[in-house]
């Protein structure tokens, strides 16, 4: 009888408490025994509060029960991002979660816009957006199984308090045989010979050994970096923003089922509304304003009164060279960062793990459970393609803008960008042609939302529908436009939808049961 494949996971925040859980539902104890060490002196950064529609699938997958989550972290529904001010100051844009129109005769349903919109409208594609129009109206419904239905044109996600889902978390994987330790990890043991992670050795003077060491220690990279030196591809000059400050503050005004993104004067300002209060952030270059000058900026824009000081964080944009090198695998910060503008670090977690999972569990374990090193290459491969779309598609909000009024607007306007990006913008400037792709995040209509947001816009449009009169398009158009104002008529407020669905203990309640 083997061994279990014997799991250290090194950090208890978001990446390690959604390692922990998901080996844990997947696995069970019998197969891999995972442990996990975390430091409550050190703490987690507890920032990453928005998410996107691909959580939903991994909640389903290990069987987190959806509504008990969002109640449990004080979450709202997520239908997409509105962007302020990014190409032009006045300009909003939403992001949505869902497709413009559906395809006709295998042409992509934009192409008849393009055909027929005014001169300089840019706005009103989001006529023909279910979760753009729902999210405008501040309303929520769950969306419909049936094709066929304008309710099955769109996805959500939650914006959730991160300190409660790690919490939550870590609830769920210890009710399934996770072994946590609260201990201050202070020595890497390296093998002899191969360089392999043997041991690491906690304050208490206890050695923890393991076969496989998962590190989820944050932004130092305890085993990936501080031990491996595996090394880190930084892209600071495409993605200039290198600090943020946060701060929550109380809600007012009613619950939008988005999140906000605001261009400011040397980077943006977050806004996340939860249900028990909003999240507030600002990202910034610091070549471009100063922390305290960011700290007073964000606090002079605050929906409603600040209920804690603004908190700061410094980070670097890039990823690790390797996600996986010998015995280790880097999840979450420790394997590389991406700015929150697209709330991508959570997916880039997820993916990590069900990757993992996945190579573990077919082929990444002999059947005496060793570790099987011939999948190295491949899952290191395929985290890097994650990080490379990403990172064209945030560069493209920050590179397609028109704004000439602050130092960090004039330089990503001129910066040069990576070769793939520039590809795929030709390409859509020419006839509104968007790359497209089977693995990875951000399929056609993200891209579109950005690039007609960003005021990127076609110089054409697809030949085919030139085979049709003025009067055949018009219909077309003006059908899904009546499809998604009905849908959007019938649907509830997001507040009552909140109420019903997943109501969260009150502030007073919470602080009460803490006592
Ligand atoms: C400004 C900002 C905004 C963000 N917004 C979003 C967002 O909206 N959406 C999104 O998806 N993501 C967002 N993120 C990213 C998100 O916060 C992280 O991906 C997520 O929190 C995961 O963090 P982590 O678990 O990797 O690290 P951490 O939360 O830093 O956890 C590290 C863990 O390692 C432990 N540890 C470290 N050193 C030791 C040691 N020596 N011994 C023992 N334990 C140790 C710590 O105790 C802690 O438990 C944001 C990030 C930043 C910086």
């Amino acid at each position: 009888m083997p061994h279990p494949l014997r799991i250290a996971i090194i950090g208890g925040g978001t990446a390690g408490w959604m390692t922990a859980a998901a080996f844990a539902s997947v696995f069970g104890t019998s197969l891999r025994q995972v442990r996990l060490i975390e430091s409550s002196e050190i703490g987690i950064v507890g920032v990453g509060e928005a998410t996107l529609p691909h959580i939903r699938f991994f909640n389903r997958r290990i069987g987190i029960d959806e509504r008990e989550l969002m109640a449990a972290t004080q979450a709202t529904f997520k239908l997409g991002i509105e962007f302020v001010d990014w190409a032009r100051k006045g300009d909003s844009y939403i992001h949505p979660f869902g497709a413009y129109g559906s395809r006709v005769a295998g042409v992509p349903f934009h192409h008849y816009w393009l055909r027929r919109r005014a001169e300089d409208d840019i706005r009103s594609i989001e006529e023909y957006s279910l979760p753009i129009m729902a999210s405008r109206a501040n309303r929520f419904a769950l969306p419909s199984e049936d094709p066929t239905s304008v309710m099955s044109t769109f996805g959500y996600a939650f914006q959730f308090d991160a300190s409660l889902y790690a919490a939550y978390l870590r609830r769920f994987a210890e009710a399934r045989g996770v072994q946590r330790t609260d201990g201050k990890i202070v020595d890497v043991k390296l093998r002899a010979g191969d360089g392999w992670v043997e041991s690491v050795q906690l304050e208490s003077g206890e050695q923890v050994t393991a076969d496989l060491f998962i590190d989820c220690s944050g932004f130092r990279g305890l085993l990936i970096e501080s031990a491996l030196k595996t090394g880190y591809d930084e892209w600071t000059k495409w993605l200039p923003c290198d600090r943020a400050m946060a701060v929550p503050c109380e809600n007012s005004g009613p619950l939008t089922p988005y999140t906000r993104a605001t261009a400011r004067e040397a980077g943006w300002q977050w806004r996340i509304p939860l249900q028990h209060r909003m999240g507030n952030g600002y990202v910034y270059g610091s070549n471009f304003i100063s922390d305290d000058e960011a700290a007073a900026k964000l606090l002079s824009r605050l929906d409603g009164k600040p209920l804690a000081d603004p908190r700061p964080l410094r980070f670097t944009a890039g990823r690790r060279r390797k996600t996986w090198n010998r015995n280790v695998v880097a999840i979450g910060l420790a394997g590389g960062f991406l700015e929150p503008l697209e709330s991508t670090s959570i997916y880039l977690i997820q993916i990590a793990i069900t990757t993992l999972i996945d190579y573990l569990g077919e082929r990444g374990a002999t059947p005496d459970n060793h570790l099987d090193m011939r999948v190295v290459d491949a899952f290191n491969r395929w985290i890097e393609m994650e990080y490379d779309r990403v990172r064209d598609f945030l560069i493209l909000h920050y590179h397609a803008t028109e704004r000439d009024d602050a130092p960090i607007w004039n330089y990503c306007r001129y910066m040069s960008v990576p070769d793939s990006l520039k590809f795929k913008m030709e390409l859509f400037r020419t006839r509104g042609r968007v790359v497209t792709y089977k693995d990875g995040l951000f399929l056609e209509p993200s891209w579109l939302a950005v690039y007609f947001g960003q005021r990127v816009m076609p110089r054409g449009h697809d030949p085919r529908i030139d085979a049709l009169d003025d009067a055949a398009v018009d219909t077309q158009l003006s059908q899904v436009r009546e499809n998604v104002q009905r849908a959007v008529g019938s649907m509830p407020a997001h507040e009552d939808f909140l109420a019903h669905y997943c109501p969260a203990p009150t502030p007073a309640a919470m602080s009460g049961a803490r006592r």
